[in-house]
């Protein structure tokens, strides 16, 4: 028995069931990772996060290497590539581990048709989530559509069911030809942009980890909210690309319980966080429209403006409004955000702006390192109050007010806005109010009183609307 395991968004060797799989075949394992030609061409070219994935795949490729294994790269549509490579290498068997994005489902569907009609075996293995879509369900069998009872639901699997981690397998690797690019090189920019990347290889990712659990954890439930703080475990981007799994994540966490109980509440509300991150896996999985439009219907119809110059502050960090634009400033230096600033901005855009949601979610989605179609969506459609259990459409963030609660000495905001540097404390969320002091730092784009009456008259006359047509 020949086995191939395709590597595409859980880019380790530990607990990694799908390649443990594939490392059983007695035959020897294959490898390989496919730059897809449809994705790439979604993106509309090079991103950060392509940056990130070569410096990733480098890593990968160098600890395969050393285990006698060839990380085979190709370009084009999977479902051709790999079956060609499975007869190229006589390949019996393919594993991969599951996903859940519209896309993924699909190609995996076309693939496995593939590999059907030559009888090689697909064999499948979850480890993006603790929890797919299909295992946390209502009583009557139903996706949930509300977070709370989902939680509750997630937390109780998680007790009667503790996950193991799969530990490092021994790996056999096939004798492979070197006429493949020996190198990401299929992701090669021409540019390539200056951003300081997290960690790119699962034992980086690990030791973030283990810092968090060891010193931040314990006042995660007081601090996450916080971007003045380094509060959060930043392990998004690792997420993202499987450096780490999600079962990892939770383990160590209820370990680092186990040594010191005062983490009890900072790890509980840490695992809570990952829950959110399945729980818009899930949402995407059952309402695969969601990447297009409202999950309401209800609000399918709010009338949006078109504002290029509007859009073009935002995007930049120059609307005016500190703590909005301190966070389109880091997520274009760093390619993260802060969780809160992403709640802000992305009202700003939505609710004072009024411009489509969709809009910043493709920015969103182009900038970050962690962009993920169902996080972000689901991001995205809480703060437009358009998905499911999202926030109410009558809460509108006042920018100036969340800045002062949740960055309150102004260190957010001075870092990544040098403009405000001579004002100082919280003075630094009100720069109209002393200008001569903040030189060079634009005027207010709107006023944020008045687009809020605006807004929760569009999304009322939308709501009526709809009502109308249903009745
Ligand atoms: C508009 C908007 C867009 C977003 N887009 C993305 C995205 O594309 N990719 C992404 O991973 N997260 C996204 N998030 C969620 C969240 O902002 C990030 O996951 C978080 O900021 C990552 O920082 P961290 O790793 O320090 O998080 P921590 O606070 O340490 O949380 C641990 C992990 O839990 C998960 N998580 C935390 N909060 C959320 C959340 N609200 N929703 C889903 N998962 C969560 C992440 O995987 C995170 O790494 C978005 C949020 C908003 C409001």
């Amino acid at each position: 028995m020949r086995s191939l395991h395709w590597f595409r968004n859980d880019l380790r060797l530990r607990d990694n069931p799908a390649l443990a799989d594939s490392a059983r075949a007695s035959g020897g394992l294959a490898a390989i990772f496919i730059v897809d030609s449809k994705l790439m061409a979604a993106s509309g070219g090079e991103t950060p996060r392509h940056q990130f994935l070569r410096a990733i795949l480098e890593s990968l490729q160098s600890e395969l290497q050393e285990r006698g294994v060839t990380l085979i790269f190709k370009s084009g549509q999977p479902s051709k590539v790999i079956p060609k490579i499975c007869s190229e290498y006589k390949i019996d068997q393919v594993t991969w581990t599951e996903d859940y994005s519209p896309y993924s489902i699909h190609r995996d569907d076309q693939v496995t048709e593939a590999l059907r009609d030559r009888a090689i075996q697909v064999r499948t293995h979850k480890s993006r989530v603790v929890f797919d879509y299909r295992e946390i369900l209502t009583q009557d069998g139903r996706p949930f559509s509300v977070y709370t009872p989902y939680w509750k639901r997630w937390y109780a699997r998680l007790e009667e069911q503790a996950p193991k981690a799969k530990p490092l397998p021994r790996l056999k690797g096939l004798p492979v030809s070197q006429d493949s690019p020996k190198q990401p090189s299929l992701l090669a920019s021409a540019h390539a942009s200056a951003l300081d990347l997290p960690s790119s290889n699962e034992k980086g990712a690990a030791r973030r980890l283990d810092q968090f659990l060891e010193r931040t954890v314990g006042l995660y439930a007081a601090d996450r909210d916080r971007p003045d703080l380094d509060g959060t475990s930043r392990l998004s981007p690792a997420l993202r690309f499987g450096l780490l799994s999600p079962r990892q994540c939770v383990l160590r966490a209820l370990d680092a319980v186990r040594d010191d109980s005062s983490r009890q509440e900072g790890a509980t509300k840490w695992i809570n966080e990952i829950a959110w991150r399945e729980f818009y896996a899930a949402v995407l999985a059952s309402h695969p429209s969601a990447s297009r439009r409202s999950i309401q219907p209800a609000y399918r119809k709010i009338e949006w403006n078109d504002d290029p110059n509007g859009l073009k502050a935002w995007q930049e960090g120059m609307t005016g409004y500190p703590i909005v634009d301190a966070g389109m400033r880091q997520l274009l230096r760093t390619g993260w955000m802060h969780n809160r600033v992403r709640m802000i901005v992305a009202s700003f855009l939505v609710k004072d702006l009024l411009i489509d949601w969709r809009i910043g979610e493709r920015h969103f989605f182009n900038h970050l390192l962690d962009g993920d179609p169902a996080s972000n969506n689901g991001g995205w459609q809480w703060a437009a109050s358009t998905g499911h259990d999202a926030a109410p459409y009558f809460r509108i963030f006042n920018p100036t007010r969340q800045g002062e609660r949740f960055d309150p000495n102004g260190d957010y905001v001075r870092h990544w806005v040098p403009e405000l540097e001579a004002l100082a404390g919280s003075a630094a969320h009100r720069p109209w109010e002393t200008p001569l002091m903040a030189g060079g730092y634009p005027e207010r784009i709107v006023d944020h009183a008045e687009r809020r009456t605006l807004a929760l008259d569009r999304y009322k006359a939308a709501r009526e609307a709809h009502k109308a047509i249903g009745t």
